[in-house]
């Protein structure tokens, strides 16, 4: 399209010199370049023609392919009406000072803790800058009461931060120190789910495999909300130090398939307690053939997390994915590295004098057994 329009700007400028551009002296008219003059013109605008029929075609084409695209993405946001465990906080981000943000409908702004709306934005598709101002929120210039503001966006219940497009709600959190804050996405369950199964696996695998991820993925996020949400302000990081959530871009009509065939179902297990109830359904890409006791990795013990043999990914998994070298660990290095990621580690003992005494591997893990000197 670009090299069309450059070819015809070219045309336009050596038909209107009359040269090449060789000579800054017009030529005297004579009858026959009056006449070519004439024809040239009657060509250019049959190729004016022949360009506006085309670029009508293609600009048809692109907004139908625009057209489409966006009806997808504006599908609407289901559960909006939700019940709060049913919403997932999602941290996009903890320390911006600033960042834009741009939303395919008017939007509210309410101020978390009086519950009220501050404010009502109708710049529908704009960038709009948001930054932290003297300890506020400042949205479009405007500054808001109270360390915390919900930005709500109307039907269909979209909104893009810093390019991308998400569901639901952003939470906007001043950080402690005043001059930074928080970003995170609170979205109703099912369509956090879309923005996960789809950022985890491909959608053109089977639709049972599909299916399995939107479970394996409910029970978790679930789970880690329960035990880990009510102590700070966010459910689940959008990485994989969780599970993967891409917001919109991930979703698909297979995707949604998976999460919507799938509605409400979660896996449970009998807890010591007797009870039967959610676990952390962890999952990965690849076992290299084993998987590994839960219990050895994060602590928890779980009847479905015991380790199994995988007979599958050795067949589909890179081999990089699969095997791996074998893992020395330098005892004071990783006593250095382990006090320096956890200072507290040397308040434990008495007189804060810690330090790590003993490291032992475990069998098809890199997990290990501190012992703390109490000297
Ligand atoms: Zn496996």
């Amino acid at each position: 399209m670009a090299c069309a329009l450059k070819t015809y700007a070219l045309k336009l400028t050596k038909d209107k010199s009359g040269s090449t551009g060789g000579s800054r002296t017009a030529p005297t008219p004579t009858a026959e370049s009056v006449k070519s003059r004439a024809e040239s013109t009657r060509v250019l605008n049959l190729r004016e023609l022949l360009f506006l029929v085309l670029s009508l075609a293609f600009w048809v084409s692109m907004m139908t392919v625009a057209g489409c695209a966006e009806r997808q993405l504006t599908a609407p946001t289901p559960q909006m009406d939700a019940a709060e465990p049913f919403w997932i906080r999602v941290l996009l981000a903890e320390n911006l000072t600033n960042c834009t943000l741009k939303v395919p409908s008017s939007f509210s702004v309410t101020n978390t803790h009086t519950q009220t709306a501050q404010a009502h934005f109708d710049q529908v598709d704009v960038p709009i800058n948001v930054t932290i101002s003297a300890g506020r929120i400042t949205i479009a210039g405007r500054a808001f009461r109270g360390n915390e503001v919900i930005i709500l966006p109307h039907d269909p219940y979209i909104f893009n931060v810093n390019g991308d497009d998400y569901r639901g709600k952003l939470k906007l959190t001043v950080n402690p120190d005043g001059d930074s804050f928080e970003v995170v996405n609170v979205v109703p369950l099912e369509p956090y789910l879309a923005g996960v199964v789809g950022a985890e696996m491909p959608d053109y695998w089977q639709p049972a495999a599909l299916a399995a991820q939107a479970v394996a993925a409910r029970t978790y996020c679930l789970y880690i909300k329960r035990r880990f949400g009510s102590k700070r302000r966010w459910d689940v990081r959008q990485t994989a130090a969780n599970q993967v959530y891409l917001g919109c871009i991930a979703e698909s009509a297979k995707i949604w398939e998976a999460v919507n065939r799938t509605y409400g179902r979660v896996l449970v297990c009998k807890h010591p307690n007797g009870s039967e109830d959610i676990f952390p359904a962890y999952y990965c890409s690849t076992c290299g053939g084993h998987t590994e006791n839960s219990k050895h990795v994060f602590g928890d013990s779980f009847q479905p997390l015991r380790g199994v043999r995988c007979p599958y990914c050795k067949d589909v998994a890179k081999l990089s994915s699969f095997f791996w070298p074998m893992a020395e660990f330098d005892k004071a290095k990783v006593s250095t590295a382990l006090l320096q990621r956890y200072p507290k580690l040397k308040q434990l003992a008495p007189g804060g004098r810690g330090e790590i005494t003993s490291i032992t591997g475990a069998t098809y893990c890199v997990s290990m057994e501190m012992k703390m000197c109490t000297k």
